[in-house]
């Protein structure tokens, strides 16, 4: 700068010239790093050869937790990087839920594949911002590939885009966005929605996610504007009570302009019926959206076509490859039947931006909320070229297989009653034997009981399942996305929770005939 400038000039000290010597504070040299990696992989090595070994679950409170990182005041000198690398794998994972475990079902969170942990490395070496094309070329074509690949294995057209982001939330609302530019009017840009003169509706069924009251108040729509399309007894949207609904609603004067379906449900993995709403969505001119975030991948097994077939006609799907792809979180994406979409609904143009537009170069920051942006894709795209579809076809095939095994267990013992069988997720509850209860204390019992028992088997350690509310029955739910679970870990799971359920009723039964 010079004394012409008008702007502001911060002025360093002019007489201390800064030597390289100056990155000794955070810089690892060449054979410190090759040193240090190679003792860091050692270990996660080890401690992936024993992961049997371990309890799935840990222990400790918060306070407990607290007690074993540095003093709270804010470090004001630096540490050996050997020493702190050293001890960070086994605070880790003396502390961590271990999801990678064979023993653990728990919600949709799946084991993650090594390769993705050497992919993260490699991806926080190379640091590219894969917000513009020109900071990350051959970041961008990556993305864009694996993008087209998740597409493939969903079955939607040719020509289709999309975005990695963070999640299945945030791939659900970029949708939920896509689909707000898509069908309302352009003026809400700048006028917002208060400016709006009727009621614009969204439609989804109760068993989808919670990510739809979130974007419908975040996005100004309010909670309000979603409707609840009553489900069958599977659990699924019921398609006549939404035609009903979307006639009905319009005789009203309202504007219908967004339908969700879900392709995997969280509590029991129930598939909507798609097809049906995809038709019903081009009827009534919907923007129609697929949370496939943990069952969209399913729609790639021949054997699942049916159940899935709809999913090609979809307006924007959501999914997850941090769940049934293994990646190590977070990855989510967003696909879009029509490639102006995402750029239509995120892209602004501020001066500053001097990105070449050339039409073959992606600026990824212009198809989603963020701007500055990681890479994401690389590990997916590694699990993809490492598996292969068929790979991932044996994979998904398996965990379903294994959820229908622990099903079948279920149903045949006298101890347990099965519930339901979707997907990879198989729910049920712990019944003693010979309970002398009926009705609405017989439920009232299971329930208090069945939530006492998911509290002891997370304390044992040696499984993880989470529950699921259906009915009102308060149920245990495996969801097994976890390409380590064999046969026999889930063969060993009925007599691993039924032991401690007939320690707790046994202790319960006492307590009663003791109050009598
Ligand atoms: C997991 C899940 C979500 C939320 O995804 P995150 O990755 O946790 O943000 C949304 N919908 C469905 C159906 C899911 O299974």
């Amino acid at each position: 700068m010079t004394d012409r400038s008008k702007g502001s000039v911060d002025r360093g000290p002019k007489d201390t010239p800064l030597t390289a010597a100056r990155s000794r504070a955070i810089e690892l040299g060449p054979e410190e790093f090759r040193r240090l990696g190679k003792e860091l992989v050692d270990r996660l090595a080890d401690i992936q050869a024993g992961i049997r070994e371990r309890p799935v679950t840990v222990h400790g409170t918060p306070a407990q937790l607290g007690a074993l990182l540095p003093a709270p005041a804010l470090p004001e000198r630096g540490t050996d990087p050997e020493a702190l690398l050293a001890a960070l794998p086994d605070l880790l994972f003396d502390h961590s839920l271990l999801n990678g475990h064979p023993q653990f079902y728990g919600y949709v969170t799946s084991s993650a594949t090594p390769t993705g942990a050497l992919a993260e490395l490699l991806a926080a070496s190379v640091n590219a911002n894969v917000g513009g094309w020109q900071l990350s070329p051959i970041a961008s074509e990556i993305e864009k590939q694996t993008v087209d690949w998740l597409r493939q294995m969903l079955g939607m057209p040719n020509g289709s885009s999309g975005v990695f982001v963070s999640g299945g939330n945030m791939a659900n609302m970029v949708g939920f966005m896509a689909g707000v530019r898509a069908k309302m009017p352009e003026s809400i840009r700048k006028k917002g929605l208060a400016s709006l003169q009727k009621k614009w509706l969204v439609y989804a069924s109760p068993e989808t996610h919670t990510w739809i009251q979130k974007a419908a108040d975040l996005f100004g729509h309010g909670t309000d504007c979603v409707r609840a399309i009553p489900v069958d007894d599977e659990l699924r949207a019921d398609p006549v009570a939404l035609a009903s609904m979307l006639r009905e609603d319009r005789e009203q004067g309202h504007r219908p302009f967004l339908l969700i379906a879900t392709a995997g449900t969280v509590s029991t993995g129930a598939v909507d019926p798609l097809d049906e709403m995809a038709t019903l969505a081009k009827e009534h001119d919907l923007w129609f959206h697929v949370d496939g975030a943990y069952g969209g991948f399913a729609a790639m097994l021949p054997e699942q076509r049916d159940r899935f077939r709809g999913l090609e006609r979809a307006d924007s799907v959501a999914v997850d490859p941090h769940k049934w792809l293994y990646a190590p979180i977070e990855a989510g994406c967003t696909i879009v039947r029509d490639p102006a979409i995402l750029p239509g609904t995120f892209a602004y143009r501020p001066p500053y931006y001097h990105f070449d537009e050339e039409e073959a170069e992606t600026n990824f920051f212009e198809y989603s909320l963020q701007n500055t942006r990681g890479f994401r894709a690389l590990k997916v795209w590694l699990g993809i070229r490492q598996a292969g579809r068929a790979g991932y076809e044996e994979l998904l095939r398996g965990d379903i297989a294994l959820a229908r095994e622990l099903y079948d267990r279920m149903q045949g013992r006298p101890d347990f009653e099965a519930f339901t069988h979707g997907l990879s997720i198989a729910t049920f509850r712990y019944v003693p034997e010979h309970l002398d209860l009926a009705g609405s204390e017989r439920e009232k019992y299971l329930n208090e009981l069945n939530e006492a028992l998911l509290e002891a088997v997370k304390k044992a350690g040696e499984l993880f399942v989470s529950n699921a509310v259906l009915g009102g029955a308060f149920v245990l739910r495996a969801c097994i996305v976890n390409f380590r679970t064999t046969t026999d870990d889930v063969r060993a799971v009925p007599d691993l929770i039924a032991k401690h359920g007939k320690k707790l009723h046994e202790s319960r039964t006492e307590w009663r005939k003791r109050g009598e």
